[in-house]
């Protein structure tokens, strides 16, 4: 695999980004990736270790040691056709996946890991100049109808196995486009939508009939305070999808966000992540947002230190921010992590992304006790460090702190799916909301209800993109085999 000697002649390189005072004008992707040179050099890094660890720390299993083999052999059709044996859109991975695949390479233990997500990233995006990426309609059609409910990562794997297996599937989308969080949420610096787009092309040239702007929902609909985007201009109720598909896949994602509900959460100008980001991705695709919330100018606090808190850093400082604070409730965690501890597992250690290069404040152990206002509209915070003591966060006394804020972003995850669909369907729940369903092998993603199964965030809870991708393929072959009494759709 790659070349023997490889690991120790090359050093490993990071995809670049365009500068900061560059980027920050536009919503436009910036990170430069490796030309094919450096992906060949990088390739053959890959150092046959024998037991590639790699392959179980990806959700989807890529055979990354076979494709970085080809790149180094510069075979890359071939690097391409393994690559999406495992992996639908590895656009949308190549770009977003934290490389949980990279904290689990062997040479990760004494060494930087091989740089599998870049040189995933080059495999695909010359695929799709190559024109390697096409349609693929089944030969064959069962005359089974599945409806997928929601599309993001997991609804449109899903759909896509399942209309290769020669099913007729339906992908219903209450938002007015394709793609879940990589649509409206994920900033198009990050992901740009035209990768949703052609993938929905393809989708519908391999049978998919995809319908956006409606909500399946009973009579609830989403509840009265789920505050998640729904641009929906018809509903349809769970009776009616099921009398009408063999079977129901839902894929609703887990989109009821943590709220903060402490004395001052209703004053104007404290907001939900998914309240600001979503707009931002609607303005990019040229749609008009009446009162459009806006950072310009204004001091910004970001609530959560993870991707969505990120993205809002990166979005904020796009809108022009007058200052932009994060704040994260755990304490710092250590800049390097202990590799013999916890390799190959996923190391917890301090992260800064792009968003952060581009400018922001981060602060650690600390808790927001109050927002304070004048005339309705949030003016300031009130925080206190917190540390770690009999197992728990406790205060600190004495380090309260008053910090000005124009604006105020929740971005502290989400809770569960919205509790009113998956009730309207009468779906049993888990004891954190999420419709319930195991992965086993036989009747996985199966949840109590005859014929309706669940897969992705709404099944897991918040996870990641390269895991909703798994559970919509592994969904699929299980939806396969309850249709046809088998399957031959990859697991
Ligand atoms: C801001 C942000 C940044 C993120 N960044 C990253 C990242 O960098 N890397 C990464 O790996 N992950 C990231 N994630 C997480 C990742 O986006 C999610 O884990 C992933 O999108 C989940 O996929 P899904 O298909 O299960 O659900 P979703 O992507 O949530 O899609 C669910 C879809 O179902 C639709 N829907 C819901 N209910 C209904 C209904 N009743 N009727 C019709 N349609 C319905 C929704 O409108 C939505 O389009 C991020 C998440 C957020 C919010
Ligand atoms: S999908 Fe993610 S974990 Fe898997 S190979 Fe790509 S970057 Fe690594």
């Amino acid at each position: 695999m790659g070349k023997v000697t490889g690991f120790m002649e090359f050093a490993r390189i990071d995809e670049g980004y365009a500068p900061v005072e560059d980027r920050l004008k536009h919503y436009k992707e910036f990170v430069v990736g490796l030309n094919s040179q450096q992906a060949k050099q990088q390739g053959a890094r890959c150092m046959d270790c024998g037991t590639p660890f790699c392959t179980s720390g990806c959700p989807v299993n890529n055979i990354i040691p076979d494709f970085n083999d080809l790149v180094y052999r510069a075979d890359w059709a071939s690097a391409f056709h393994v690559l999406d044996s495992t992996n639908n859109f590895p656009e949308f991975t190549g770009r977003i996946c934290p490389a949980p695949c990279e904290a689990a390479c062997v040479l990760n233990i004494n060494d930087e890991p091989v740089g599998i997500k870049s040189i995933e990233h080059a495999i695909i995006d010359r695929a799709w100049e190559e024109g390697w990426v096409q349609p693929r309609p089944p030969k064959l059609q069962t005359g089974k109808k599945v409806a997928v409910v929601g599309s993001g990562p997991a609804g449109m794997a899903a759909a896509q196995q399942l209309a290769r297996a020669g099913h007729s599937v339906t992908l219903f989308e209450k938002n007015d486009r394709i793609g879940g969080l990589l649509r409206y949420g994920i900033p198009d610096f990050k992901l740009d939508k035209v990768h949703i787009d052609r993938r929905a092309v393809q989708l519908q040239a391999e049978g998919v009939t995809i319908r956006t702007g409606v909500l399946v929902a009973g009579k609830e609909g989403l509840g009265k305070d789920s505050k998640v985007t729904n641009w929906a201009k018809e509903t349809i109720s769970p009776e009616q999808l099921k009398a009408e598909f063999d079977a129901v896949l839902l894929t609703g994602g887990s989109e009821q966000s943590r709220d903060l509900p402490v004395p001052g959460r209703d004053l104007d100008g404290v907001h939900y992540a998914m309240e600001f980001l979503p707009q931002q991705n609607k303005i990019n695709a040229g749609d008009k947002i009446k009162g459009q919330l806006r950072a310009d100018g204004k001091d910004v606090i970001v609530i959560g230190g993870g991707d969505t808190g990120s993205d809002c850093v990166g979005t904020s400082n796009r809108h022009g921010a007058k200052s932009v604070t994060q704040f994260e409730v755990m304490p710092m965690p250590p800049e390097q992590e202990n590799k013999p501890m916890v390799w190959p597992y996923w190391p917890i250690k301090l992260r800064t992304s792009s968003s952060h290069e581009e400018g922001a404040v981060r602060e650690f152990a600390i808790s927001t006790k109050t927002f304070n206002g004048e005339k309705g509209k949030v003016k300031s915070l009130t925080t206190v460090q917190v540390e770690f003591k009999d197992g728990k966060l406790s205060e600190v006394k004495g380090t309260e702190k008053e910090w000005p804020a124009d604006m105020v972003l929740l971005a502290m995850g989400f809770v569960n799916p919205v509790a009113t669909v998956l009730d309207a369907f009468g779906v049993d729940k888990d004891a954190r909301g999420n419709a319930r369903a195991t992965t086993d092998f036989s009747g996985g993603y199966a949840t109590n209800v005859d014929k309706v199964f669940a897969a992705g965030d709404m099944r897991r809870g918040q996870s990641l993109v390269v895991w909703a991708i798994r559970e919509g393929r592994q969904a699929a072959r299980s939806v396969d085999e309850f249709l046809m009494g088998w399957s031959d759709l990859p697991r």
